[in-house]
């Protein structure tokens, strides 16, 4: 058989077909690492699926001019700049020795100067370590010999004692690039500094000019691939690619009213600066290349949020509920405390939905402790009371039990059946309780993600209450609607962004806010510390025990590195169970023990028998034991403010001064200091998501990587909030005009956009 030889590229050319084209030396292997590398960036699951597109949208994450490269004599101490410089001198020296006790251990140093010789020679180092780490130092000695040109970036700090600028590299591959020398460019191969010599980082010689004299994009890694060898391949795309293969998307007219580069243009230069344009326009993102991939990207995204969002109105659901006096009495019945001003006004918001005949579709925001799980229980009441059954999903069972265990108690004296079902329940306990569900008998079903995903059906759904949704999915209604219920949703997140944000990342939920606490809260101390106090935290401890109350500890369970760090945490729990706290109860709690065993832990927490809990970040979300007092957790600086600030509500939720302690390894960074100072300095929930927007980006904020929403490509919520305003203008102005035609073809165009999902909810 004849392989079709594709004639020219095209955004939708498979990267794994870029081999047929012979650009920049990609064979089918390499097209094919390419394609992996890339597949996560675009959330493709398949390599095959990987296009030009989304190469492209690997955007740099920032430029080099290299047509007007800085000089030594202009560097300040903690100035960030990039030079270009030839080496006098490279070596590595061991300071630390293996003998088989840990890995060795050694420093890289180049001494360098620039070609113009304007200031005393500088240095530029970093560590080696690892097995393989006297390999690796010779390979960097002999790519890095005298006369070597190379380019690096970074923090440059005045070495007083020795009276030179040093610079320490933390990624050489991504932050040193050796530059081809006048002789190599006419050589055939040349190697990439970095500590794989692999063949994905082999240049194309015929590309070598690229690279030099000119403004340069910079690239994180790409997988294997190195920034040098991503700008090659990038730059070899662009120039192969035939302006016409690349469609214009955004109408004619919108491009004229906002000023908009043209798309073909705008790949380009977003990827290569032309000569006249702010490099500082570039550095902040607000090139005309920039602000038309931005907008674009938040148009798309908005107008399909605000498609979605006009489809919902004209759905109804069965019938709309009932709320009157009758209501309101069997609800103060079982409330246990006057409800705060903001938790009244969201209770009014969401009746007002409940008895309208679309469908609710609310999200519920409020800070940690805020109180939302009792307005939430105010709705289910009310379609309890109308005959409609209810569901409240949960993202782990340990809230699932304690959300249970709380309804069941409020509503004792309530006729309703009310039941917990779990994954982990017994299969013929789980049969009988699917039995009753569809029968009706049951009224409210609090379970986990399993109520949608194990084939329960409900007699007369009305309500579902999903809480916590940036851990578990705005998707849920689509799979509620996929098996034929259309029900009154009501989503709650505890992590709050400015409301105008809001409306939009969830464009198609009506968002309502508690922004104000329970009465009788004493605001919870905030400390930073790091390893050296640790006596004192103990002391802390101690004390706050004697007193009559509990402790968290709280360890970070990162993914990539799962096992260590559950070791970690059993160790550690260990540790303080024997040796510091040998006569007080401590117990541990993580993910992947059984759940009967979490319950048993939790339980004995709750009930006060476990005094200090060492835990990963299992207890994040949700759990409520106002007796605790004291928050520890261990390497704060590897957790996101969000994920802290939800840790830190853990405490503070009673009437008695609550401590929350941050403790750092030694190693911090100064990244990691800055972000945990915004923890002491501020306890407002908003504030904080907004700082962690800004460092993290929505995606690692909001989950939405897991939640099924749209994720931005480049925008920035927080850096880019008025294009993302003007974007959203724009698109409810097209959805507006149903009957033109332009807005006919733009809703043709994001219904085969894959990325929304709109062809499926149709
Ligand atoms: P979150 O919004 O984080 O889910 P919860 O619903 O768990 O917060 O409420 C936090 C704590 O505050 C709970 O112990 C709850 O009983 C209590 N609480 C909620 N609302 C009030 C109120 N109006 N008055 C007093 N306590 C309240
Ligand atoms: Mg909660």
């Amino acid at each position: 058989m004849i392989p079709s030889m594709p004639s020219a590229i095209s955004l939708n050319t498979p990267i794994e077909d870029l081999h047929n084209f012979r650009i920049a030396r990609l064979g089918d292997q390499l097209a094919h690492k390419l394609a992996l590398a890339l597949a996560s960036h675009a959330n493709k699951r398949n390599a095959a699926d990987v296009t030009v597109e989304d190469l492209l949208n690997y955007l740099p994450m920032r430029y080099e001019d290299r047509s007007h490269p800085a000089a030594i004599k202009d560097l300040s101490d903690g100035m960030e700049a990039s030079l270009e410089l030839i080496v006098l001198r490279a070596h590595g020296y061991e300071i630390r020795k293996g003998f088989g006790r840990g890995p060795r251990l050694f420093i890289f140093e180049i001494k360098a100067h620039d070609a113009a010789h304007t200031g005393p020679e500088v240095i530029v180092w970093w560590f080696v370590s690892g097995r393989r780490a006297y390999e690796i130092v010779k390979y960097y000695k002999e790519k890095l010999v005298a006369g070597t040109r190379f380019i690096t970036f970074g923090r440059w700090e005045w070495n007083a004692a020795k009276s030179t600028y040093k610079l320490q590299l933390h990624r050489p591959a991504d932050e040193l690039e050796i530059l081809p020398s006048p002789e190599q460019q006419l050589l055939t191969t040349e190697e990439e500094i970095g500590p794989e010599q692999s063949e994905e980082n082999v240049s194309d010689p015929a590309l070598a000019l690229i690279h030099v004299g000119r403004r340069v994009p910079v690239y994180r890694k790409l997988g294997p691939f190195n920034s040098k060898r991503v700008r090659e391949i990038v730059h070899a795309v662009l120039t192969t690619l035939e302006p016409q293969a690349i469609e214009e998307t955004l109408p004619d007219d919108l491009l004229k009213r906002i000023k908009l580069i043209p798309r073909t243009r705008a790949l380009n230069e977003i990827h290569f600066p032309p000569p006249d344009v702010s490099m500082e326009d570039y550095e902040r993102a607000r090139s005309p290349a920039h602000a038309r991939m931005i907008f674009e990207d938040f148009f798309w995204v908005t107008f399909a949020l605000g498609l979605k969002r006009g489809r919902r109105a004209k759905e109804s659901k069965a019938a709309p509920l009932r709320i009157d006096k009758i209501l309101y009495n069997k609800i103060a019945a079982v409330l246990p405390f006057k409800l705060t001003e903001a938790q009244r006004r969201v209770t009014r918001e969401i009746f007002n939905d409940l008895k309208s005949t679309a469908p609710m579709n609310r999200l519920l925001q409020g800070d940690v402790g805020s109180g939302k799980t009792i307005v939430a229980l105010i709705a289910m009441v009310a379609a309890m009371e109308n005959d409609l059954q209810t569901a409240l999903m949960a993202p782990t069972e340990i809230l699932a039990e304690q959300h249970a265990r709380n309804i069941k108690r409020l509503l004792a004296k309530t006729p309703y059946r009310i039941e917990r079902l779990t994954g982990s329940l017994p299969a013929a306990q789980k049969r009988e309780l699917r039995m009753a569900l569809k029968t009706g008998e049951i009224n409210a079903v609090i379970g986990t993600h399993a109520l949608v995903q194990e084939g329960v059906v409900f007699d007369k759904l009305g309500l579902a209450v999903i809480d916590e949704q940036h851990r578990f999915g705005v998707m849920q209604r689509a799979e509620l609607r996929a098996r034929g219920f259309n029900p009154d949703v009501l989503v709650m997140t505890a992590t709050p962004i400015p409301r105008s944000l809001a409306m939009t990342v969830y464009g198609d939920l009506d968002v309502s806010v508690i922004d104000q606490m329970p009465p009788g809260r004493t605001p919870i101390e905030t400390i930073v510390a790091g390893e050296d106090q640790r006596q004192d935290v103990k002391r802390l401890i101690s004390r706050e025990v004697k007193a009559g109350h509990q402790v968290y500890v709280v360890y970070p369970l990162v993914e990539e590195s799962e096992k260590m760090d559950l070791k970690d945490a059993t160790r550690r729990y260990e540790y303080l169970r024997d040796v510091v706290f040998p006569r007080l109860p401590v117990g541990l709690l993580h993910g992947k023990m059984k759940p009967a065993e979490k319950e048993t832990v939790m339980k004995a927490f709750v009930a006060g028998e476990i005094k200090i809990l060492v835990s990963t970040t299992v207890i994040e979300v949700g759990v409520d034991v106002p007796n605790a007092s004291v928050m520890i957790v261990e390497h704060a600086e590897r957790f996101g403010l969000s994920q802290l600030h939800q840790l830190r509500g853990r405490v503070g939720r009673g009437a008695k001064k609550s401590y929350c302690v941050l403790l750092t390894s030694d190693k911090k960074t100064a990244v990691a200091e800055e972000r945990l100072g915004i923890m002491a300095k501020t306890t407002d929930g908003f504030v904080i998501a907004e700082k962690d927007l800004e460092i993290r980006g929505p995606g690692e904020v909001l989950g939405t990587r897991q939640s099924g929403l749209p994720e931005f490509r480049i925008g920035n919520l927080v850096r880019d909030r008025l294009l993302l305003e003007s974007a959203k203008r724009e698109a409810e102005s097209y959805l507006s005009k149903e009957k033109s035609p332009m807005t006919a073809k733009l809703i043709a165009r994001i219904t085969r956009d894959t990325r929304f999902g709109l062809a499926a909810i149709g």
